[in-house]
């Protein structure tokens, strides 16, 4: 740990964004995987970035600065691959884990001798599919889910949390490193084998942390952090046991090294106790999320605990009110010894530095602060801790002042908003007529096959159509030359699915920066940053719009676009949205509103929207609602709320059409069994749904709860390069027919297409639309 500074009091993060200010990591790691770059200059764009972040967090006056909060990939991967557990298919032959194995359980690999992801070694022939990613507790970042088998062994295979200790120490940083604790790790992954308790795998894991922590120690590291965001989860005495073994273990076979044990995103709720009295150094708070376990937690936790008190907020981009945390931190401090203040969590959910926001509206960017400015906020409440309030009046000052223009600003409220909402009435949330009675018409009216064949909505976004979109934000391009140019994207994508047999069409999203940016830039109410990016998985990064204010849509979104396409075709073209429930949760919004009023608001206008398509003569609609499992509350108990106003937000929006237009939603997650029935009351006419990669797993849930609607469970893991063939969705498609009814199953990917290359979107839809032919084949036969 570096001497604490009597100016200050210690203020510490808990891990930065990683892709870079400007996406270095993204393109680097692009440019490796299609051969452009090789290894050596991947390691050094890392390298370089690392260096900077950690100068970065310096300058900013921060004490406790993490290392090993980069990667490469994702940090849970990186767990998996530092203790080797690595599913036998990758072919890891023990040793040091080399960077073609890591990458081809990031994003699977082809067969044959060339290395889909560019890095030249030799894969196992048939290829072999990614590992499962799922979202980050409640967050928008994907982590690959561990992969754990019976007799699981653990080794260490990657010294990176070492390496990067001695990186940051070369450059004159102590750095206080971060792992993924050992109970996470287990509880986060999953094994093909459902009886396996993967809590039993401990004691054989331990020994790898403890190996790690001695040779961090060895290194120079005083200090640990080790994250269990599992513990605000709702906790069993099982996990609870585990974490008695974990640290009482670790503080045995390690005693010179201090764990900073942390959680976040939640309250430790029925864990607390438990926390407070294991053996480690420091405990650190979200403080943000769970205020109202603070009392409880400076009541259980021990004096000689440093208590790291989060208080700035790592998941939002709102500034705080200073004077007011100080308010509340200064009797803290006062009366113990041992105090850190940090943010609730990493700060890899905020993007890097608002300084380049020129273009924001300069009252809107007063209330802002991404990851620099929290440093720096973080640092002023350190020095108002220990140099007193007078010491940063001036700054003090500021915040004072920023806080107050947000309360009283006329750009936030909107009384037509107001009204709309307060007109709502229960029957705008309710189709007409039932299911069986819509579906009749719609039948009628499509006339399709049993099996239809449709797409999510995105087709690949290639360089061509990302340099247009870049040329005419940049105005290099006129409007009309860009319109003609997404033209004739759409055209060719319209003629090629009529080509391939495709049923139901999709414009193919190209005028589209991001399904909900989209949205946002034409919706009152949301604010957009030039280069606010923040990790979604891998090197996909997101710009999350700003929700500051009440949400109207002052005109159509989508119609032109619909119209042309269908203009093109024959056969039905979807109109494509992106629901209330995602636009919410993959915004940053205002906190100075409940979250589902916020929705409701987005969700009447995306009703204008929907009822617009129709009057233009859309017969299919699809809402994708892909974030509506990410929104569930960490704790069950508070499931019901959350879900009883995201589906009424959803029905808002979707049911004023009539019986004969078809509803589609589309939900990118598998895990969705235990929020079936709630999947179900959203009645959409049709679901298109992830599976393939959790291989149809999500089937389970209809053996106790029958779908009533129609479902499209995805047969093409478009989270990876790989191209299925027909068999294997046939395949897929049969374990769906063992739960399903022919006439209710739908065939189509598991996602939008546009993050894949056409070379690889080409033949795997040829060999879908193939897979339901086959279908057709046998249908009735196998009917249910
Ligand atoms: N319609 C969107 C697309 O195809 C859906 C994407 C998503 O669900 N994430 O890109
Ligand atoms: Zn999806």
């Amino acid at each position: 740990m570096k001497p604490m500074t009597v100016s200050s009091l210690p203020v510490a993060t808990l891990g930065l964004p990683r892709i870079g200010p400007k996406r270095e990591l993204k393109f680097a790691l692009e440019r490796f995987w299609s051969g452009q770059i090789d290894e050596a200059l991947l390691q050094n764009t890392a390298a370089g970035l690392r260096a900077a972040n950690w100068t970065r967090q310096e300058m900013a006056g921060v004490i406790e600065i993490p290392s090993n909060d980069f990667s490469l990939y994702d940090h849970v991967l990186d767990t998996s691959v530092m203790v080797g557990a690595i599913p036998p298919a990758y072919g890891w032959q023990g040793g040091e884990v080399p960077l073609s194995t890591y990458f081809a359980m990031a994003r699977g690999a082809q067969p044959g001798p060339a290395n889909a992801c560019g890095c030249g070694a030799a894969t196992p022939a048939g290829g072999v599919p990614a590992q499962e990613m799922t979202k980050w507790f409640d967050t928008n970042y994907h982590f690959m889910v561990p992969e754990f088998r019976r007799g699981q062994t653990f080794a260490l295979a990657s010294r990176k949390p070492i390496e990067h200790f001695e990186e940051a120490k070369a450059q004159g940083v102590t750095t206080r490193p971060v792992l993924v604790g050992p109970v996470s790790f287990l509880a986060l992954g999953k094994s093909a084998d459902e009886t396996l308790d993967r809590l039993s795998l401990l004691p054989g894991l331990l020994p790898v942390y403890a190996e790690v922590l001695r040779a961090l120690g060895e290194a120079g590291a005083a200090w640990v952090q080790i994250d269990e965001p599992c513990l605000v989860l709702d906790t069993d005495e099982r996990t609870r046991d585990a974490l008695r073994l974990a640290y009482e273990t670790l503080a045995r076979e390690v005693p010179s090294i201090r764990l900073m044990l942390t959680s976040y995103f939640g309250g430790l709720g029925e864990s607390l106790d438990t926390v407070a009295r294991l053996p480690v150094a420091g405990v650190h708070l979200d403080l943000v999320r769970a205020p109202n376990q603070f009392q409880a937690a400076l009541a259980a936790l021990p004096p000689d605990r440093v208590l790291s008190m989060g208080v700035i907020d790592g998941r939002n981009i709102w500034r705080a009110d200073l004077g007011h945390l100080l308010d509340w931190i200064e009797p803290v401090v006062a009366a113990r010894d041992r105090v850190q203040i940090a943010p609730s969590c990493s700060l890899l959910h905020v993007p890097m530095d608002l300084e380049s926001e020129t273009a924001l509206d300069p009252e809107l960017r007063r209330w802002l602060a991404f990851a620099q400015q929290k440093m720096h906020e973080l640092a002023t409440l350190g020095q108002a801790l220990a140099g007193g309030r007078e010491s940063v009046q001036a700054a003090l000052d500021d915040s004072a002042d920023a806080a107050r223009s947000r309360r009283t600003s006329e750009r936030i409220h909107d009384k037509a908003v107001a009204a709309r909402i307060e007109a709502v009435t229960p029957v705008m949330s309710r189709r007409a007529k039932p299911f069986a009675e819509r579906q009749a018409q719609q039948r009628q009216s499509f006339a399709l096959p049993a099996f239809p064949t449709t797409t999510i909505g995105s087709f690949p976004q290639t360089a061509e159509v990302r340099q247009a979109r870049a040329a005419h934000t940049k105005a290099e391009i006129s409007d009309a030359d860009y319109e003609a140019f997404l033209r004739k994207e759409t055209e060719a994508a319209i003629r090629w699915q009529e080509e391939i047999g495709l049923d139901v069409l999709v414009h193919g999203e190209f005028e589209r920066n991001d399904m909900v940016q989209y949205f946002g830039e034409q919706l009152a109410g949301f604010a957009f940053t030039k280069s606010g990016w923040v990790q979604s998985y891998g090197s996909r990064c997101v710009r999350p719009p700003i929700l500051f204010g009440d949400v109207s849509r002052p005109k159509p979104m989508t119609v032109a676009w619909w119209r042309y396409s269908q203009s093109l075709t024959d056969r039905p073209v979807k109109g494509m949205l992106t629901g209330p429930v995602t636009i919410l949760n993959w915004s940053f919004v205002r906190n100075d509103v409940p979250r589902s009023v916020a929705c409701r608001q987005i969700a009447l206008a995306i009703r204008d929207e929907v009822l617009d398509l129709e009057a233009a003569g859309a017969r299919i609609i699809q809402i994708d609602e892909a974030a509506l499992r990410e929104g569930l509350p960490l704790r069950r108990s508070e499931w019901q709320a959350y879900l009883d106003w995201a589906v009424e937000s959803f029905r808002l929006c979707s049911s004023g059409v009539g019986d004969a237009t078809q509803i589609h939603t589309h939900m990118c997650y598998s895990e969705f069994n235990d929020i079936i029935e709630a999947i179900g009351a959203m009645d959409a006419d049709v679901i298109s749904i992830e599976t393939s990669r959790s291989k149809m797993e999500l089937l389970g849930a209809f053996s106790r709860y029958r779908y009533p609607n129609e479902i499209g469970p995805g047969v093409y893991d478009i989270h990876s390069p790989r191209v299925p063939d027909t068999r294997e969705m046939v395949d897929l498609l049969g374990r769906a027919r063992e739960r399903l009814a022919d006439g209710q199953i739908w065939v189509n990917p598991d996602c939008g297409l546009k993050t894949r290359k056409w070379d690889e979107v080409r033949p795997a839809l040829v060999n879908m639309v193939e897979a339901a032919k086959a279908l057709r084949k046998t249908s009735g036969q196998a009917a249910k």
